[in-house]
């Protein structure tokens, strides 16, 4: 028996106990006449104690030589200590040692095995197994762990059944490249990795089963963007014989049970708001709602004066910064060269400053009087006290740099706290997505979402604006997820690949297997995907999903640790016929 107890669990009321523990060691402290050593194991540490009146001299020669992260088995008394720890569970006890084996050595670790460490990301993530012995890293893995569990009980006393679906698949166009695994017994063809399980959950509606859940591997070749992962986790959904409104109201039910359960949070109806309004309010469609700073469009007030720069803009729109008014000159002008900056990508901004007298100092009083600039702040909603930030352009773009500011604002002035939580519906997205690179419509969503019935006519004349019933949960300014009502008859289907530029011939290659389906008698059906890492980070208090990833990788998508990718064998190669392609590209 390795252990009677784990290192977490001695208190007093086992003082005088004899006890086995395993675990590894954190810190030796040697004071000649006297040896601590603190062993960890998931569950906590011990401190273990050697010392010459009351332990034989071979045990503390062999407690000298045990170095950091040397794995050893104990047996003892559990003891009470003369000086407690009230910090630690266990701080009350010691185990004063009779016996010690040395199970493994250990090298000295790279980076010390503390909450605070003095390892870097790359190198953490090569000594991965290092890091998870590391309490954050432990603790969110556990974490997950948690939501997962949680997610599964929901889910399964809602009706729902986890079916797994396969990952050898064809490819499912869901905005990203496919990562595709080339066949050895079918020569010069490939699978691809599912982008999500979407065709197959569909298909698990016309076989009946109405109500699945899976959580799942996702795989997406996307440029990385910071943060985002090439594999990533979804909880998987669909329905079948639902209105959007019933997945509305069943996801809201899981989304409101973890956040009792996990964070002990109480939001009894999450708010909505179209994606219009969205993108008007906010310039966003995944707004953080925690704060306001909420857009306030000026063309009106703002056109008719001999100010070029506006009377020439598509959209003139401006928020309020509370308490604003007290940023120097200097200040300001950091914001502007923040909004200049090539991500956000703004000419600058014009700025109004509300005085506590009720006065206003803008950058453009050449142009503007006091009542005009009332007007502004009472468009924007601001106060005396204020600082009212203006910028201006063609709509989208202006949307997006503003956006951008407000969440750098809100993030200066600690609007964005981890520990609220303000979930939001987004609806009523746009069907299709003018694509500027390729010169078309893309789907927003993905081809498998339902216009709305009432808008197909409008398909033909005016595809941009025409919406789906696609949908979002957004969560502290973070995209959770999304799902829409699914086309389930033929028609529409093959009328939909049409407008994304399928030949007919295309779409029964690519996509036959479902048309086909939907031939059998599809019921209505719809369901939505929620992004599982990210969630947990979220609900976790935390900005970043790496740490709640076992084995991520890194940003450019390289696992650091195992070295992949990696070159294959020649001869594998060659099984696969690969080789003779990448000589010939070898040779160009
Ligand atoms: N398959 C979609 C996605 O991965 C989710 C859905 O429509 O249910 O975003």
């Amino acid at each position: 028996m390795y252990r009677s107890h784990t290192c977490g669990e001695l208190r007093d009321s086992h003082i005088n106990k004899e006890v086995t523990l395993s675990g590894w060691v954190q810190k030796t402290r040697n004071k000649g006449f006297m040896i601590w050593i603190d062993l960890r194991d998931r569950y906590g540490t011990t401190q273990l104690i050697f010392d010459e009146e009351r332990s034989s001299k071979a045990i503390i020669e062999k407690a000298k030589n045990v170095g950091r992260e040397y794995v050893i088995q104990i047996k003892g008394t559990v003891i009470e200590r003369a000086s407690k720890n009230p910090n630690l569970p266990t701080g009350d006890i010691e185990i004063l040692v009779s016996k010690l084996i040395v199970l493994n050595e250990s090298l000295t670790p790279p980076f010390t095995i503390e909450d605070k460490t003095d390892g870097g990301e790359e190198l953490r993530m090569k000594y991965r197994y290092l890091d998870i012995r590391r309490n954050p890293v432990k603790n969110s893995l556990i974490f997950r762990h948690k939501v997962a569990q949680e997610t599964r009980n929901y889910l399964s006393n809602e009706g729902f059944i986890e079916v797994e679906t396969p990952y050898l698949i064809k490819s499912t166009p869901e905005g990203a490249r496919d990562f595709v695994v080339p066949s050895r017994m079918n020569q010069g063809q490939f699978y691809a990795l599912p982008q999500s399980p979407q065709t197959f959950k569909q298909l698990l509606m016309v076989g009946g089963l109405d109500k699945y859940f899976q959580i799942v591997k996702c795989f997406r070749d996307e440029d990385l963007r910071a943060d985002r992962q090439p594999e990533f986790t979804q909880i998987d959904c669909e329905m079948a014989f639902v209105e959007q409104e019933d997945i509305l109201n069943a996801f809201e039910g899981l989304t409101r049970h973890l956040l009792k359960a996990i964070n002990g949070v109480d939001i009894n109806k999450f708010p909505r708001m179209t994606y219009d309004e969205a993108m008007q309010r906010y310039g966003n469609d995944k707004p953080d709602i925690r704060f306001g700073m909420e857009f306030g469009e000026l063309n009106t007030v703002a056109q008719h004066k001999d100010f070029n720069v506006f009377n020439q803009a598509e959209l003139i729109v401006g928020i309020a910064v509370s308490g604003g008014n007290t940023y120097s000159r200097k200040d300001i002008d950091k914001l502007t060269d923040w909004v200049k900056h090539p991500q956000v990508g703004a000419l600058g901004t014009v700025y109004v400053r509300c005085n506590d007298d009720g006065t206003y100092k803008s950058s453009v009083d050449k142009f503007y009087n006091q009542e005009d600039l009332a007007k502004w702040a009472e468009v924007t909603g601001a106060k005396a006290g204020d600082l009212i930030c203006v910028l201006s352009g063609e709509t989208n773009k202006v949307r997006a740099q503003l956006s951008a500011l407000r969440m750098e604002l809100a993030e200066r002035l600690g609007l964005r706290k981890p520990n609220e939580f303000a979930p939001l519906w987004v609806t009523d997205f746009p069907l299709l997505e003018w694509d500027e690179d390729t010169g078309r419509y893309h789907a927003m969503h993905h081809p498998f979402t339902s216009p709305k019935p009432e808008q197909i006519e409008l398909l033909k004349t005016n595809p941009g604006d025409v919406k789906a019933n696609a949908y979002d949960l957004v969560l502290n300014g973070n995209e959770i997820g999304g799902g829409s009502i699914r086309i389930h008859d033929k028609k529409t289907q093959a009328l939909m690949f049409d407008y994304l530029g399928f030949t007919e011939k295309e779409a029964k290659a690519q996509f036959g297997f479902l048309m086909n389906a939907f031939e059998y008698g599809a019921p209505p059906h719809g369901g939505l995907a929620f992004g599982l890492d990210r969630l947990v980070a979220i609900l976790g208090g935390q900005e970043t999903i790496r740490d709640f990833i076992a084995f991520p990788k890194n940003n450019s998508g390289r696992d650091i640790m195992i070295d992949a990718p990696a070159p294959i064998d020649v001869k594998q190669l060659e099984e696969l016929s690969l080789k003779l392609n990448i000589r010939e590209k070898e040779n160009i």
